[in-house]
């Protein structure tokens, strides 16, 4: 089977692996769509510490052709949406309403899955390897979907979509009538946009240095975009907004400097939400004195604080309604083996989204 597969640097190897017979609780899923994600990348250039011998792709969709023993969550044949973080039901988190931080998480993301070429095991990033043309993975790291949305809209459910949206709708609890700021306007970012275009936000400003991310960013529900290269982005955003500042600002890059901007753009008591994922070895200093003053509240937002056996189905709904527009996030279909120029070209601003079709 084929596979992109890190090893050890920024560009992935093509290789032809053999994953293992599945265990009790696995399931094997023939891939019919991945997208390409921005963490796919940070992690090929060593932001979060990796050993070699990675299936990357952690945003995928496919069919069950197989099922371990033990398996009762699916049956051969569903359409199934890979979740990165997997969700057992079971654990203290999944049972308090946060399986986002379920206790399996740890466990899926560090089991072998099977032999590289060169007889060495192989290792799926976030338990799944969504670059392959099948994966196996433990059953609670798949949601059924009863839908006909093609796979490549459907495969960014898996992140991208539900990061964004449910940053919005889950964690920062947009309301109808507020204004939103979204710092950085790719593929998550863009999926912040409408969740706050969703919730109902009267006022959407994004923030992009590229200006093709901003034109496209106004197609998603943006209501006014800024460029950081025009001056001062936390004071354009505050001339938005009365000069208050926004209700929610929302940091989609992962750097501390738009942390940081991001916590300046929102008003007095309003909300800042940080989506982005940083380098595993940074850091970020806030004002301490405003951190009491301005009473702004500083949310995380891990996988869109999401309930993804809920969730995972709302946003396939609200896709086919046309309340959700996937079908423009998906910029460009490839095969597998254009993963590295799908890396570049989302480097260089020229996609939202590319998607792997395998197949
Ligand atoms: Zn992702
Ligand atoms: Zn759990």
């Amino acid at each position: 089977m084929r596979a992109a597969v890190f090893v050890g640097s920024e560009q992935l190897a093509i290789e032809n692996i053999k994953p293992a017979d599945p265990g009790p609780q696995d399931v094997v899923v023939e891939i019919q769509a991945s997208g390409v994600c921005h963490s796919d990348l940070s992690l090929a250039r060593g932001y979060v510490p990796l050993p070699p011998g990675f299936v990357l792709g952690h945003e995928g969709t496919g069919k069950v052709v197989e099922v371990g023993k033990e398996v009762s969550r699916v049956r051969k044949g569903d359409r199934v949406i890979a979740s990165f973080i997997p969700a057992c039901g079971n654990c203290w988190y999944c049972q308090h309403d946060q399986s986002n931080h379920c206790d399996l998480e740890s466990e899926t993301a560090f089991s072998p899955r099977g032999t590289r070429e060169d007889g060495s095991p192989y290792f799926a990033m976030t338990g799944l390897g969504t670059f392959a043309e099948a994966m196996t993975c433990n059953q609670h790291s798949l949601v059924k979907v009863e839908t006909d949305v093609p796979a490549e809209q459907l495969s960014l459910i898996g992140c991208g979509v539900t990061t964004g949206v449910g940053a919005a709708l889950n964690t920062a609890e947009v309301l109808p009538g507020s204004t939103v700021a979204v710092l950085g306007c790719g593929g998550v970012g863009t999926a912040v946009i409408q969740g706050a275009r969703i919730a109902g936000a009267s006022r959407i400003i994004a923030v992009d240095g590229q200006p093709l991310k901003r034109e496209q960013a106004k197609k998603f529900g943006a209501t006014d975009v800024v460029d950081p290269a025009q001056g001062d982005p936390v004071q354009q955003v505050k001339d938005l907004t009365q000069g208050r500042g926004a209700d929610y600002s929302f940091e989609v890059v992962g750097l501390p400097e738009t942390m940081i901007t991001a916590y300046n753009m929102a008003r007095k008591g309003g909300t800042v939400c940080i989506v982005g994922m940083a380098r595993a070895d940074a850091t970020v200093t806030f004002p301490a004195f405003q951190l009491f003053f301005e009473e702004k509240r500083i949310l995380g937002s891990k996988y869109g604080t999401a309930h993804v056996r809920r969730d995972f189905q709302r946003f396939v709904d609200l896709i086919e309604t046309g309340r959700l527009d996937v079908s423009h996030m998906v910029s460009r279909k490839i095969k597998l083996d254009q993963v590295n120029e799908a890396f570049r070209a989302m480097e260089a601003g020229e996609v939202i989204r590319s998607v792997i079709m395998p197949g």
